[in-house]
C-alpha cells in the first residue's frame, strides 16, 4: 500500500472532474453505489472499482428509513425496491419475560414524509438493482474483480493503484469516495484511525422460512427484546424471519453454528414442532467505531469504511447512504463549476467531514449503543426503568413523533440537509 501524502493536495491546482480525471469509487457495496449512481446523476463521469467479479450476493442489512427511501428516490430506485421489499409501519420493543412493553407507529410522520415506514429489504437486492441500473449509465464505468492496492494524493488529484484481470494498473482521479468497507484499504492509505471498541459478545443472525408472527400472534413485523441472559432482535424480510441473539465468549464457531444449537434457540423463541429449516446464518464481530477523519485532501470515506455500529437500529447501512448522497452532491458542485470555478473546494469537502462525522457520533453510534445497552441490560432496576421510559414515550404522540423522526435519521437530514453547501450549513448552525 502506497502512503498518502496529504499535504501535497492543494484545491487551487485540483484537476477538473473529466473523463481523464473521473471520480473514483472504491468498493461496489450499497453505499458505493449509491454513490456512483448519485455522482452520475450530478453529470460526472465515475469509474467504480470492486474487488468482488460479481455484485456481492450476501445476506446483511435489511432496513431502508424513510430519510433514506427520500435519498435513493432521486436515483430512481424506490419504485424498484417496494416492488420487491415488505412496508412495515409498525415496531415494537419488547421483554422477553413481560412481553410487549410499547409499540411505536413511523405513520405518526405521514406528513412530514412520503415514506412513514421502514421498508424491509435485504441489501444484497439493493446491490443488485443499484448494478443494473449503472451498468446501462454511459458516464459509469464498472470494474469489478479489480482490487485496490495503494493510493497516493498528487498536487491535482489522486493516482490508485489497482490489481485485476489486466495485472497491475494506475488510475488517476480527481476525487475519491473510499466505501470499501470496515477493512478499507482507503481508510488504511489516508494513515486514518478507526476508534472505538468492539463488544465481547458476537452476534448470531439466523434467517427462517417459518413464520414467527403466526406462532406469536402480537408480534410486530420488527421487534427489539430485551433480556439479561440473552436478548433477540427478530424481524420479517421479503424472503424470511430473521432473528439475532448474543453469542457468549466461552462458544467457539463451530458451538455457536451447530445446527442442534440453532434448532434449540429457535425453539426458545417460539416452540414448533415440525423443527425450523434454517435459510441462512451468520456469526459476526459487533464494533463501534468511527474514522478520526472522513477526508483528507481530495479522498473522502463513506459507508462502513468511515463508521460501524451495532444493527440494533438498522441505521448503518442507512447513514453510509447518507454520506454518499451527501458527497456525491458536493462533488456534482465541484465538478459542475470545473476549473476557476466559484466553489470554495476545500470548504465543500471540509463541510462533508464535519457533517457526517458528527451524524455518525451523535446519532447513529450514540443511538445504537443505547439501543444495545438497553437490550441486554442486566440490572433490574434498570430494565424496569427501561420499559417506564419506553411506555411514556409510546404513549405521547409529540414525544413518540420525535423519537420516531430521530431513530428514522430524518432529525439529523433536519439539521444538516445532504450535501447543504457550507455558507448555508453555518447560518443553520448559528441559529
Ligand atoms: C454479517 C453482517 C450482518 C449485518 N447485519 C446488519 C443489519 O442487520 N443491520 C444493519 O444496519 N447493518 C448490518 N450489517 C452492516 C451492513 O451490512 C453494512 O453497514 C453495509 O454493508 C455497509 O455498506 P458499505 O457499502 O459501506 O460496505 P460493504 O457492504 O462492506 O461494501 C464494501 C465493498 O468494498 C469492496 N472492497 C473492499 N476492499 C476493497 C479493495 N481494496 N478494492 C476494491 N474493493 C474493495 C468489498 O468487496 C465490498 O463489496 C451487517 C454486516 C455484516 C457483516
Amino acid at each position: 500500500m502506497s502512503s498518502l501524502s496529504a499535504m501535497i493536495w492543494d484545491p487551487a491546482t485540483a484537476a477538473p472532474v473529466s473523463f481523464e480525471r473521473p471520480v473514483v469509487v472504491v468498493g461496489g457495496g450499497p453505499v458505493g453505489m449509491t454513490a456512483a449512481a448519485a455522482l452520475a446523476v450530478e453529470g460526472l463521469p465515475v469509474v467504480l472499482v470492486e474487488l468482488s467479479p460479481e455484485p456481492r450476493p450476501d445476506w446483511r442489512a435489511s432496513t431502508f428509513h424513510a430519510a433514506t427511501l427520500e435519498l435513493l428516490q432521486t436515483i430512481d430506485i424506490t419504485d424498484r425496491m417496494h416492488a420487491e421489499g415488505l412496508v412495515v409501519p409498525k415496531y415494537q420493543f419488547r421483554d422477553r419475560q413481560d412481553g410487549l412493553v410499547a409499540e411505536f407507529d413511523f405513520r405518526l410522520l405521514a406528513d412530514e414524509t412520503p415514506f412513514p415506514y421502514r421498508l424491509q429489504l435485504n441489501q444484497q437486492h439493493l446491490v443488485r438493482m443499484l448494478a443494473e441500473r449503472l451498468r446501462g449509465d454511459e458516464r459509469v464505468r464498472l470494474r469489478f474483480g479489480t482490487r485496490l492496492t495503494g493510493l497516493d494524493i498528487t498536487a491535482d488529484g489522486a493516482r490508485l493503484h489497482l490489481f485485476g484481470p489486466e495485472g497491475e494498473t494506475e488510475l488517476l482521479a480527481s476525487y475519491v469516495i473510499g466505501a470499501d468497507g470496515p477493512r478499507s484499504a482507503v481508510r488504511g492509505a489516508m494513515g486514518v484511525d478507526f476508534e472505538g471498541f468492539t463488544y465481547p459478545e458476537r452476534f448470531a443472525i439466523t434467517s427462517t422460512s417459518v413464520d414467527l408472527q403466526e406462532l406469536l400472534p402480537d408480534l410486530g413485523h420488527v421487534n427489539y427484546v430485551a433480556d439479561p441472559q440473552e436478548w433477540l432482535f427478530i424481524l420479517r424480510t421479503p424472503e424470511s424471519w430473521r432473528v439475532v441473539w448474543p453469542v457468549p465468549e466461552r462458544l467457539s464457531t463451530e458451538e455457536a453454528s451447530d445446527p442442534a444449537r440453532l434448532e434449540s434457540q429457535l425453539q426458545r423463541v417460539a416452540p414448533y414442532d415440525a423443527g425450523y429449516p434454517v435459510i441462512d446464518h451468520q456469526l459476526y464481530n459487533v464494533h463501534q467505531r468511527v474514522a478520526s477523519a472522513f477526508r483528507i485532501g481530495p479522498v473522502l470515506l463513506a459507508g462502513d469504511a468511515a463508521h460501524i455500529n451495532s444493527p440494533l437500529g438498522g441505521v448503518g447501512l442507512n447513514s453510509g447512504i447518507h454520506d454518499a448522497m451527501d458527497a456525491a452532491r458536493r462533488l456534482g458542485r465541484i465538478g459542475r463549476a470545473g476549473s476557476g470555478g466559484s466553489v470554495d473546494i476545500d470548504a465543500e469537502l471540509s463541510a462533508y467531514d464535519h457533517v457526517r462525522r458528527t451524524v455518525a457520533v451523535e446519532y447513529v453510534q450514540a443511538d445504537t449503543q443505547r439501543n444495545t445497552d438497553r437490550l441486554r441490560e442486566t440490572d433490574d432496576t434498570v430494565r424496569r426503568q427501561n420499559q417506564d421510559d419506553m411506555r411514556a414515550i409510546a404513549a405521547d404522540p409529540q414525544r413518540a413523533r420525535a423519537y420516531i423522526r430521530r431513530v428514522s435519521l430524518l432529525e439529523s437530514v433536519q439539521r444538516f440537509g445532504i450535501g447543504t453547501p457550507p455558507a448555508e450549513l453555518e447560518l443553520e448552525e448559528a441559529r
